[in-house]
């Protein structure tokens, strides 16, 4: 049963994988664009009213980002993400992580499986009961160090791809924590970036007394609210803006 779940995570992955590059990310058309201004409010620091897009001609809506990649005006736009070539924006934001999660569960659930297949090996050929000589002739009791190294020499490919796997566990949780870090607080990478540089800039101009740069993120609704934002369907999003 455990050795099936990579195979059913890596079903899922390859699911989230196809919607989050074939969905529409939220691109600004002529038909939804004036529904889209009316989504979020102008902050004044990150996004300024008014402000027209060259390329679409169209007044850019808050929170929304030209992707010179795909050449449109993206809503709610997070990052161009060119490992699923599309854009993260508000439709497909959600399949973007439910991708990076199962991403990141799969690369751990080898790892797991691995180290248990190598704990059942040394387990069963009773190693760490055992002695061993050195290069002096003297005799050791087996410890960990000396394990790894015969477990290395023994099934190198097996131990090569475990470091291999847990190394990558480590960058993609990593990257998942961030993510979630975003969508719990309501920013897109872009915003974020936006804010570490317009706050950079400040630091540059403002007079020492002045130095706090106060800045409240408009968008965030709490964490649950936040969550939610990210999750719901864009049909619902769709009829609300209807209305
Ligand atoms: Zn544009
Ligand atoms: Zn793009």
């Amino acid at each position: 049963m455990l050795l099936l779940l990579p195979y059913l995570l890596l079903l899922g992955n390859m699911g989230c994988f196809i919607l989050c590059s074939c969905a529409n990310p939220g691109i600004i058309t002529k038909s939804n664009h004036a529904s889209l201004m009316k989504t979020y409010a102008y902050d004044g620091v990150l996004f300024q009213e008014g402000i027209v897009c060259a390329t679409c001609n169209v007044e850019k809506p808050a929170r929304s980002k030209h992707c010179s990649f795909c050449d449109i005006c993206v809503h709610r736009f997070d990052h161009h993400c060119v490992w699923v070539n599309n854009c993260i924006g508000a439709f497909n934001a959600k399949y973007f992580f439910l991708y990076l999660f199962t991403l990141t569960v799969m690369a751990a659930t080898i790892a797991i499986i691995t180290t248990a297949f190598l704990i059942q090996v040394v387990l069963l050929s009773n190693m760490m009961h055992g002695s061993y000589i050195d290069d002096h002739g003297q005799e050791h009791a087996v410890e960990i160090f000396f394990l790894i190294q015969h477990l290395f020499l023994t099934f190198p490919r097996i131990v090569f791809m475990l470091g291999f796997v847990i190394l990558l566990t480590l960058i993609l949780g990593a990257y998942c924590c961030f993510n979630l870090y975003l969508a719990l607080t309501n920013q897109t990478f872009n915003e974020w970036y936006k804010f570490r540089r317009y706050r950079h800039s400040h630091h540059l101009t403002l007079q020492p007394c002045d130095r706090k740069v106060v800045y409240k993120n408009v968008y965030a609704k709490g964490v649950w609210m936040n969550l939610k934002e990210i999750f719901k369907s864009p049909a619902v999003l769709e009829r609300k803006k209807k209305k």
